[in-house]
């Protein structure tokens, strides 16, 4: 059964959950390889899956039969179980609760892509309606705090399953990154009155150099210390702390510059493998703090290796504001 311990030294969580280790992860290989029939994201093999959570189907199809255009269903092997388990328990330096959480996959579409840029437009723009309604479904259940959208893309990314699909990690406590980063915007806005992610987007309109594109709600940027070569994130250009309130309207300006961001970093890069993160406050998060929700894409060109994973210090190769030059030329 999956745990949450804290660390008593750094203060931070970590999830234990022996059951990952079963996954298979020889399916991915550089490349396209698994083909529809042994794929079990593809349409006629829905019962290798976990029954369907939810999906967007023709009228009158089946539920864990063909006819889905985007499919919801548990992770076989997940992180985190939704029973809550017994109380927290655990005293001074070890302290533990049960791992209790949900962990779903979302599949983007009934044809065998690998990146998001090969799905029609259409079907993206679905895509992230159903990525905001898992999101609202999870923050009404007792005890998750908060949840995290993440897209594995290739082996190297993380990826045990080709077939375009993202995963929705929803907790009991907030992530540790997302912890930090509360402290911090709330300690800024306490001290100058004003949103921190809001004045650093000012300075950028006017730095102009890591804007890569600009939407009538969202902005795309390459953050000014990005740990990664490439590292993009679309976000929106005024206060909106949680994915799961986003109007329809930039929903839609999310999928076209998800998009078109990530097809300028396949031109440029030569369709790297890469990671795509929604960052979103937490559930309960209070309407009087301030903080914005990001769609986060880290191309993978370089290796985290064991300097960046005991520290915490990373190293990239690639200045953001080249970066930024770079992703503004692929995109013109
Ligand atoms: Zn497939
Ligand atoms: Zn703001």
């Amino acid at each position: 059964v999956p745990e949450l311990r804290r660390d008593p030294l750094l203060n931070r969580w970590v999830i234990l959950a022996e059951e990952r280790a079963d996954r298979p992860i020889s399916r991915v290989r550089p490349g396209r390889s698994a083909t529809p029939a042994d794929c079990p994201f593809c349409p006629g093999n829905e019962r290798e899956t976990l029954p369907e959570i939810d999906a967007l189907r023709d009228a009158g199809s089946e539920a864990d039969a063909p006819g889905w255009r985007i499919r919801v269903v548990p992770n076989k092997y997940p992180a985190l179980r939704p029973d809550p388990g017994p109380a927290p328990s655990g005293i001074d330096l070890f302290a533990r609760r049960p791992g209790f959480g949900h962990h779903e996959v979302i599949i983007e579409g009934e044809a065998h892509t690998l990146s998001v840029t090969e799905l029609a437009p259409d079907r993206l723009r679905e895509a992230f309606r159903v990525y905001r309604e898992r999101f609202r479904a999870l923050s009404r259940i007792t005890g998750l705090e908060s949840a995290v959208l993440i897209k594995n893309v290739g082996l190297a990314a993380g990826a045990s399953i080709e077939h375009s699909h993202s995963q929705l990690i929803a907790t009991p406590v907030a992530p540790p990154s997302l912890e930090t980063e509360l402290r911090i915007t709330r300690e800024w806005s306490e001290r100058t009155g004003r949103c921190l992610t809001c004045a650093i987007l000012a300075a950028e309109r006017s730095a102009r150099e890591r804007i890569v594109w600009r939407g009538e709600n969202l902005v795309a940027v390459c953050p000014w210390a990005p740990r990664f070569a490439y590292e993009t994130w679309i976000l929106p250009a005024r206060c909106e702390s949680r994915f799961e309130a986003t109007a329809d309207r930039t929903l839609d300006e999310l999928a076209e510059a998800a998009s078109r961001v990530l097809g300028a970093i396949e031109t440029r890069l030569e369709h790297p493998p890469y990671n795509y993160v929604i960052h979103s406050a937490p559930f309960r998060f209070d309407s009087r703090a301030t903080y914005h929700w990001r769609l986060a894409i880290m191309p993978l060109i370089t290796q985290a290796a064991g300097y960046e994973q005991s520290t915490g210090l990373y190293i990239n190769p690639v200045t953001p504001e080249r970066a930024a030059r770079d992703l503004r030329a692929a995109l013109a």
